[in-house]
């Protein structure tokens, strides 16, 4: 994050204390501004960061005609309508054409789009691009299961609920069967 912009978040979050009565120069708080905004810089780090960033070359010409999955990418963002987290797992899926992608870059590229201001349904639909763009595969699933705690912590308190959201692209929307091979390989174990 640019100096400017960090000492810039630094004011405003001093004067976000002083305004709910409190005084942002008491002891506990005096050092606060500038955690959070260290905190931000990392909380909005993926804006700087494409797929091709973190992929290299990480991709590998390999005859594979089974579906890979990658289930449980825990992952935290920022709902853009609170700036309140929320947080969960990402379970990734794609049908390879000749390329694989080395495994640890899945959990990455869903932290590209975790980490900035955003809506559960639009991260979900930007992972399964980014992957098809980069990755050229028969086609990608994406499931994302999510707490939010705008909806946790403020009125509505809906505690235990989970939003579930997904995007599914190429053979995963045209074949019901090859669909429904992910969702069993996601669902397997949780019973
Ligand atoms: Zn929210």
């Amino acid at each position: 994050m640019e100096k400017k912009i960090k000492e810039k978040l630094k004011s405003l979050v001093a004067e976000m204390l002083e305004a709910i009565g409190e005084d942002s120069t008491r002891q506990g708080l005096a050092k606060t501004p500038d955690r959070v905004a260290k905190s931000w810089d990392y909380f909005i780090s993926g804006y700087n960061l494409s797929p091709e960033d973190v992929i290299n070359d990480a991709l590998f010409e390999e005859e594979c005609d089974e579906i890979v999955v990658i289930k449980n990418i825990d992952f935290f963002s920022l709902c853009e309508h609170h700036l309140l987290p929320f947080k969960g797992i990402t379970h990734v899926g794609y049908l390879p054409d000749k390329k694989i992608i080395g495994l640890s870059k899945i959990p990455r590229i869903v932290d590209i789009y975790a980490r900035r201001l955003q809506v559960q349904e639009r991260m979900t639909n930007q992972i399964a691009g980014a992957l098809q763009k980069v990755l050229k595969p028969k086609g990608v699933a994406v499931i994302v299961e999510a707490e939010h705690l705008c909806m946790q912590m403020r009125g509505v308190e809906k505690k235990a609920s989970f939003m579930v959201t997904s995007a599914v692209r190429g053979v995963f929307k045209e074949n019901q069967k090859t669909r429904e091979e992910f969702l069993a390989i996601v669902s397997k174990g949780k019973e």
